[in-house]
């Protein structure tokens, strides 16, 4: 019976490390890599999912498929800025630059004039407030919930954050930020309820306890109708009665107002209003890596600096590399692709439909598309485009073809917006669109 077991003409680890397809992905690969996909190839076949005479060609495709790292490149042609599942923002040209620049060894705590040790990330910190003048310090930490949970304990261990009901949020995959504020210690002091919070409300819940008042921008969802809150204005003074700093979590980056996305808050106006310090991501809508920004008045930002678990959400030398990259060179894709301007999205839609129709797919239409902030800013806020509308089926093909592309698939079709593509890659998307509807016939 045994004899007969097929399992037992599965190939064997040492012949397949020989196949000439194998010993060329070591190049790639390091031997560990290699021989975990052999097992897995083997260990398919032993659960009898591939035949014994497969593996060789199973390993060989999984080799094939990846590079070192398993994160594929992907074109996004869903209209979504901010995409969250595709990473959010992709890097501006200066930024994957100073990336490049900063992947071997680099000054990120040495000052080469005297060879001393210097501090970590000062460049990105000058960046910082060269682009936003009403900081007079900033702290940037590993991202936008380390620094709520770094300033939440810095203020308030043991002590009261005094916060409106209508600001406990859910950032995404359930993460919410009130558990994240009390899970490094700090009390929350709830005010006001889910609609309505009114300046009383804070004031009477002020006291001996309180360690700072925070607020936070509801930056992925809107409470419409019988509503009211309390501005960052009038919670400054109540804050400097109490002696205690006023926070306020901004969430996207917007480092001053924009008027395509009129009710997303930005650093500067926070500041100017009064907040003592404000809390922001790196990679929404400023448009740089993923990182928290901290900016505020320069005792604050001290006190953050010198608490231990500073070090727990300390910033790596990449993402402060991007950073000031980011700030100090040309406008990066996120700003660009926000204010798109649908004319020309127009054109380069009408374009692909075009050479789609000379490829002998002329049913392809253009159809008007709004694209969206993404990220969880701006929620409900339109931007207004345009999309090519292909078969639903094609969708699949194209997440999975190279390059990869992935579109919206809504309402039975796959659109393919191409706000966030860059212009110079509407070629590879035409290709691999073409492709696609090739690939359906
Ligand atoms: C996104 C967001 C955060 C978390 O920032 P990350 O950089 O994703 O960690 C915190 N607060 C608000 C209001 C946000 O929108």
């Amino acid at each position: 019976m045994a004899q007969h077991d097929p399992r037992r003409a599965i190939p064997r680890t040492d012949d397949l490390m020989r196949l000439p397809e194998v010993l060329k992905a070591t190049q790639r690969l390091s031997v560990a890599t290699v021989k975990a996909r052999i097992r897995a190839a083997q260990d398919r076949a032993r659960a009898g999912e591939i035949t014994p005479d497969a593996v060789a060609g199973e390993l060989i495709g999984s080799l094939e498929d990846h590079g070192a790292s398993s994160l594929t490149p992907v074109l996004n042609a869903t209209g979504i800025v901010v995409h969250t599942n595709l990473g959010r923002a992709p890097l501006s040209p200066a930024a994957q630059q100073a990336v490049t620049d900063a992947t071997g060894y680099v000054d990120v705590e040495m000052d080469l004039d005297s060879g001393r040790r210097s501090k970590r990330g000062v460049g990105a910190r000058q960046a910082l407030l060269d682009a936003c003048p009403a900081a007079e310090d900033a702290l940037v930490v590993n991202n936008g919930a380390g620094a709520l949970v770094l300033a939440t304990t810095t203020f308030s261990f043991q002590r009261e954050v005094v916060i409106s009901r209508g600001e406990f949020v859910e950032i995404g995959a359930g993460f919410r930020l009130s558990d994240l504020m009390t899970s490094t210690g700090a009390l929350l002091r709830e005010v006001g309820t889910t609609n309505r919070t009114h300046l009383s409300d804070y004031t009477q819940a002020i006291g001996e306890n309180t360690g700072c008042i925070f607020k936070v921008h509801p930056s992925n969802f809107r409470v419409s109708g019988f509503t009211s809150g309390v501005e960052i204005s009038e919670l400054s003074t109540v804050a400097q009665t109490a002696g205690v700093p006023l926070i306020v979590d901004v969430g996207s980056g917007l480092l001053h107002h924009d008027p395509e996305v009129p009710d997303e808050p930005d650093l500067r106006s926070a500041l100017e209003a009064g907040a003592d310090l404000v809390i922001a991501s790196g990679d929404k809508l400023l448009g740089g890596p993923q990182a928290g920004l901290l900016l505020g008045r320069t005792e604050i930002i001290q006190k953050l600096a010198k608490h231990p678990l500073a070090r727990a959400v300390r910033c790596d030398k990449l993402a402060l590399a991007a950073l000031e990259a980011t700030l100090t060179g040309p406008e990066p894709p996120v700003p660009q692709y926000l204010h798109a301007d649908p004319d020309r999205l127009r054109v380069r839609a009408d374009r692909l439909a075009h050479l789609a129709a000379q490829a002998g797919h002329r049913d392809i239409g253009v159809v008007p598309h709004d694209g969206r902030v993404g990220g969880g800013g701006a929620p409900g806020v339109p931007l207004p485009g345009w999309a090519v509308a292909l078969p639903e089926t094609v969708a699949h093909t194209l997440r999975k073809g190279s390059p990869a592309v992935v579109g919206r698939v809504h309402d039975g079709a796959c659109l393919v917006d191409l706000r966030c593509i860059p212009e110079h890659d509407d070629d590879r998307l035409a290709t691999a669109v073409i492709a696609a509807l090739d690939g359906l016939t």
